[in-house]
């Protein structure tokens, strides 16, 4: 027998661990599918779980470690009675209500959970380069997260390859443990804010390859080097590095919901203007996921109290059961 619920909030970034501190708050005992550890981090937590210092997050005026915030959010919802399953949810059917969500293999026949209103706040995730030597020697002196794997890189050359702010982070992160930090960029200027860019210029442990791009990783076990080649002369050249940091972008984590949640070609979720609500009345979206304008902490954070504030006004409009009486079966 599935396990009924009133809210399932599918994902534990910001944005989910916000939602949960609010539905919680609201007596709504929601479940936290958290997803599960990935190659980069032992526990699920969304990006800021791969992040070092964040400056920016109002409240800290001293920054606070990426892992150690969302510890306190986690925590914080806890203390509200969320739930947490540290899994991946691998199927669900939003065709009826109360929705259904599998957990482990998607062909079973019965659902694990179902919920009166599902929060989905699975996040984005990084962009590789596109070479087939990168799924070989991630982890192997490629990576995409400084904060994870700066360590290793003591008084080592490597690379950063990208132009935004997220280059620049890794990049002056970085500076803390290697010789030289490269940052390759596939153009003659950066994308990265003014302030990213100064603080990058400022550094002498950082050089930039202009107009680049990488083409080829070398090494079979580790990472021992790249070619790259320059798009305005075509010229190709061996870069000397034993360390190289992905940093262009990232992807939203929506494959479950393809052909079920609308979403834009870029597979961002479509959301109401200025609310959380997806195309199917009682499925709401926050974060990352349906967010490629501002994608910061605090905005997914905001998102995910707008998210669990539209899903506790829907269960009342749409008389979901009290919270008090969660035996009654649910009836619509
Ligand atoms: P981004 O702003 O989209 O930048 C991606 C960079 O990677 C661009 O320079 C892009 O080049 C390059 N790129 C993309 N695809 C590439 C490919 N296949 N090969 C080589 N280069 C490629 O992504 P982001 O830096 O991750 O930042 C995302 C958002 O988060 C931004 O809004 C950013 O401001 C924000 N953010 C803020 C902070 C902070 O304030 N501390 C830190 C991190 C991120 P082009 O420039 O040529 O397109």
């Amino acid at each position: 027998m599935p396990e009924s619920r009133h809210v399932v909030i599918i994902g534990s970034g910001p944005a989910g661990l916000t939602a949960a501190i609010y539905t919680a708050r609201a007596n709504l005992s929601p479940l936290v599918i958290e997803g599960e550890p990935s190659s980069t981090t032992d526990q699920p937590g969304g990006q800021l779980m791969l992040t070092t210092e964040v400056e920016n997050f109002p409240g800290f005026i001293d920054g606070i470690q990426g892992p150690e915030l969302m510890g306190s959010f986690r925590a914080q919802a806890a203390r509200f009675g969320a739930e947490f399953l540290t899994e991946k949810v691998s199927r669900v059917d939003f065709s009826h209500r109360p929705f259904d969500l599998w957990v482990g293999d998607p062909h079973a026949p019965e659902p694990t959970y179902t919920a009166d209103a599902v929060i989905v706040s699975t996040g984005a995730r990084s962009i590789m380069i596109g070479l087939e030597a990168e799924s070989r020697l991630l982890g192997y002196g490629l990576s995409t997260c400084a904060t994870c794997d700066g360590f290793f890189f003591r008084n080592r050359q490597i690379a950063v390859v990208g132009g935004g702010d997220s280059a620049m982070e890794e990049a002056l992160f970085l500076t803390k443990f290697a010789d030289k930090v490269t940052v390759v960029h596939r153009r003659d200027e950066l994308r990265a804010s003014k302030i990213m860019q100064e603080r990058a210029f400022k550094n002498d442990k950082i050089e930039f390859l202009w107009d680049t791009e990488v083409v080829d990783l070398i090494g079979e076990q580790r990472l021992e080097g790249a070619h790259v080649r320059n798009v305005k002369t075509g010229e190709l050249s061996a870069l000397d590095v034993t360390g190289m940091f992905v940093a262009i972008g990232h992807r939203p984590n929506t494959d479950l919901f393809r052909g079920i949640l609308d979403m834009e070609e870029s597979g961002y979720l479509i959301t109401t203007p200025g609310g959380t609500a997806t195309n199917i009345p009682g499925v709401f979206a926050c974060g990352d996921v349906q967010d490629h304008t501002y994608r910061q902490a605090i905005t997914a954070a905001g998102s995910g109290c707008m998210a669990a504030i539209d899903a506790e006004r829907w269960l009342e409009v749409n008389h979901a059961v009290p919270p008090e009486f969660t035996d009654t079966p649910t009836s619509w």
